[in-house]
């Protein structure tokens, strides 16, 4: 399932009242064993709580009423504080079907960051606005042709700010790690620079001694 549908259950947050744990999101099993239907909603907020009284007094409960080994996790659906229980045959049902919130929020951020960033490489030359274009140069997690975009942007930008935090960068695509250096000596050939053999600092481009090492070039 795409990740994005679970987007919207970021600032949902269901809190047990057995025991006041915050419930787990949960992907819900595609078919609700006894009735044959769905559950009419991909998760369920669960609380997987050991601890939690519904869970331990279930155990004995279930034995006492069926006889067979089962115990209770509190379930609410999205949307919903209506109370529901899950019977489990063991402690670690549900857990391996957990989503996790906060991963998705922080994903979403950067994933909307990204889009605005991209929106905002239209007027960042006019703008004389360097940070659009350096958020999708050096996020790892952004559309590569995107990032392309944004360091093809650098010369028009004339920024010499750009150099050290690309320098510092590792990218992962070798392809658009050579293209960065392309840009990066062109932009310092615009300015009549280059960058000292030795110390790697900004100097002019006839210069035959460094000014900060004075190695000579
Ligand atoms: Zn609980
Ligand atoms: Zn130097």
């Amino acid at each position: 399932m795409a990740i994005q549908n679970f987007q919207r259950y970021i600032d949902e947050v269901h809190t047990c009242p057995h025991c006041k744990t915050v419930m787990s999101c949960c992907e819900a099993p595609p078919i609700h064993v006894g009735d044959g239907l769905g559950w009419g909603s991909e998760v369920l907020f669960i609380c997987l709580n050991d601890e939690c009284k519904l869970f331990i007094n279930g155990w004995s409960s279930i034995e006492a009423r069926y006889g067979h080994h089962a115990s209770y996790r509190y379930m609410e659906m999205p949307g919903s504080t209506e109370s529901n229980v899950m019977m489990v045959g063991n402690a670690m049902a549900f857990t391996g079907s957990i989503i996790d919130l906060e991963a998705l929020s922080k994903q979403n951020d950067r994933y909307k960051q990204e889009k605005a960033s991209v929106k905002a490489l239209a007027t960042c030359v006019a703008q004389q606005d360097l940070k659009p274009a350096m958020f999708l140069i050096l996020n790892e997690a952004a559309n590569i042709e995107n990032r392309r975009q944004a360091l093809r942007l650098l010369l028009d930008l004339n920024d010499l700010a750009c150099i050290d935090p690309i320098r510092n960068h590792t990218f992962r695509d070798s392809s658009l790690e050579q293209e960065s250096n392309m840009i990066l000596s062109q932009l310092l050939k615009n300015n009549f620079l280059k960058e000292c053999v030795a110390c790697a600092e900004l100097i002019k481009a006839k210069a035959s001694k460094c000014k900060h090492c004075q190695a000579d070039q």
